[in-house]
């Protein structure tokens, strides 16, 4: 994870179209979640989604993720949508 690039957002990007994947026991899943669960020692449910305050889906930032169900998920995008909120500038 030497390639991200820490935006002025506060943000820690990778260089990847979408979120980045890694394999973790055979399984792919996308790095922001795999950050997630090894720093905060939890196993995410299958209904459980890890959100971005920031709304940018190719952080890995711990801080910028939370745990939340896909309602709050889409709940976000449409806050986002509606809003425009950037939390950078908060
Ligand atoms: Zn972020």
């Amino acid at each position: 994870m030497d390639d991200t690039e820490e935006q002025t957002t506060g943000c820690l990007t990778t260089p990847t179209q979408g979120p980045r994947k890694t394999r973790f026991r055979g399984r792919q899943v996308a790095v922001y979640r795999f950050v997630y669960c090894v720093l905060n020692r939890e196993v995410i449910g299958g209904d459980m989604v890890v959100r971005h305050r920031c709304n940018n889906r190719r952080c890995i930032n711990p801080a910028h993720l939370t745990i939340g169900t896909r309602a709050d998920n889409k709940r976000d995008d449409w806050d986002f949508a509606v809003n425009g909120v950037d939390y950078g500038l908060l």
